[in-house]
């Protein structure tokens, strides 16, 4: 199932789409695409796609990072 949101939903977190970006969170914001990437959220999604979407298999690992 592909994604098509900038948010997680659940237990998931979704990864920056951007080639070597790193970036997982809860959701990808406008401020690390303009910040990180130097590009609008639109821009990133035309070039790379919608984020991906990360399952972490316990619910411990999605609090810790919330942290
Ligand atoms: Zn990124």
């Amino acid at each position: 199932m592909s994604n098509s949101s900038w948010s997680s939903r659940g237990d998931e977190l979704v990864k920056c789409p951007v080639t070597g970006c790193h970036h997982v969170g809860l959701i990808i914001t406008k401020a690390h695409c303009k910040l990180v990437h130097n590009m609008t959220r639109d821009e990133v999604k035309k070039k790379y796609g919608f984020p991906k979407r990360v399952i972490l298999l316990k619910r411990s690992q999605v609090m810790r990072i919330n942290e």
